[in-house]
């Protein structure tokens, strides 16, 4: 019997480095601190080094990406009634968050041929307003933003430049013809490592990433434990919000193999795009459509396509038939959720390629370690699907 293949499989990492991360669990119960201490800190200077080897950075873990994007927003000084651009087309951490702050959201379109916000400054003019503060981009299934006409557009005007990066850990951009990795392009840039994402724990993870040298790097190591400049000495109302050391031992060992899970999601999304470009255009739009790959490398984080809206969840569950899962990220635009569409009604709020996106995305299973049966299963499920 055929075994179903699922969106992501992330015991096969486990599987894979079984041995090291037994360790590394090992080592914590032993050692006895369980929060904070070596493990937490070795992990952040770890990762830090990773996102840029001149070691300018600096890493503040977290409990999780959604709080992440709260103490960027705190630390940016957001205040009640502050406007915040974000894209429609996104998870909810960004909105939750911003809405329990008393921000407003402010919901922009996507950029045309793309995953991501929009980016042109002819077009971005148009959201904003004397209370505009700052601007969220998502490197949206690991696929760079276009952070060089973002960051433009954010100096002109005295915007702060948020990067929530949970999806494009270990993504790359070349700017100036130097490569840089996604998570060092906001003012401050956030990260997850939910079980799924491309650097994933086995629990819940956050962190937060700004320049050693910038206003926030202080203020952000003392707002995740409650405020505090040293033990005790609570210098302003903060959150509770720390990776504990068992995440912390286990993503250190991720992350030294993150190039190789990295590299197994991009050969399994490049065994796609060559096998899928038979399909016609118009029915089936690959995701490196529109992408320059010789200038922008994603973590692949998700291997999303986009197929005619009456077709999408027809193929949907013709792979489930087949015992393939494929998801759509995310059904409903931000726009349009309900509980969050009345907060800015006062604005005119037309997000038009979004809501298109939201009936034609489907998410292809791509993980590490899937076997080639396995994507080869997906392709001939596909093909078949647009040839019959
Ligand atoms: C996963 C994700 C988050 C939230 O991360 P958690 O660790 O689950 O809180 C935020 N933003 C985006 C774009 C995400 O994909």
């Amino acid at each position: 019997m055929l075994s179903r293949i699922h969106q992501f499989d992330p015991k096969r990492i486990y599987n894979s480095y079984k041995d090291e991360i037994d360790k590394a669990v090992h080592d914590v119960l032993s050692q006895g601190s369980y929060i904070g201490g070596e493990f937490v800190k070795s992990f952040e200077e770890e990762l830090a080094s990773y996102l840029s080897e001149n070691n300018e950075y600096t890493v503040i873990s977290c409990a999780n990406g959604t709080d992440a994007l709260e103490l960027a927003f705190r630390a940016a000084n957001l205040k009640p009634g502050d406007e915040i651009l974000m894209p429609s087309h996104n998870y909810v951490s960004a909105v939750e968050m911003a809405v329990n702050m008393g921000l407003v959201p402010i919901w922009v379109d996507t950029a045309p041929d793309a995953f991501t916000i929009e980016y042109r400054a002819s077009e971005l003019v148009r959201y904003l307003s004397s209370k505009t503060k700052a601007l969220v981009a998502v490197n949206m299934y690991g696929m760079s933003a276009q952070w060089q006409e973002l960051r433009n557009f954010c100096t002109q005007y005295g915007l702060i430049l948020i990067e929530d990066n949970a999806q494009g850990l270990g993504g790359q951009l070349r700017v100036d013809n130097q490569l840089r990795k996604l998570g060092t392009f906001g003012d401050i840039s956030t990260m997850s490592f939910f079980p799924t994402k491309p650097l994933g724990c086995m629990g819940d993870g956050g962190a937060i990433c700004c320049r050693k040298d910038s206003p926030y790097a202080d203020r952000l190591r003392r707002l995740h434990i409650h405020g505090q400049e040293v033990k005790y000495q609570f210098v302003e109302p903060g959150r509770n919000s720390r990776l504990d050391a068992l995440q912390a031992a286990i993503l250190r060992v991720k992350l030294r193999h993150l190039s190789e899970t990295l590299g197994e999601q991009a050969r399994v999304a490049k065994s796609y795009s060559d096998a899928l470009a038979i399909v016609d255009s118009r029915c089936l739009t690959l995701p490196t459509n529109g992408i320059d790959l010789s200038k922008s490398y994603p973590s692949w984080h998700l291997y999303t396509i986009r197929v005619k809206r009456d077709l999408r969840d027809k193929l949907r569950a013709f792979l489930s038939d087949q015992k393939i899962d494929a998801g759509v990220y995310y059904p409903v635009p931000m726009h349009q959720v309900e509980c969050y569409s009345s907060i800015s009604s006062s604005h005119s709020c037309v997000c038009k390629r979004s809501d298109e996106l939201s009936e034609e995305i489907l998410s292809l299973p791509c993980y590490a370690f899937m076997e080639e049966e396995e994507v080869a299963r997906v392709v001939a499920a596909v093909i078949e699907f647009f040839y019959n």
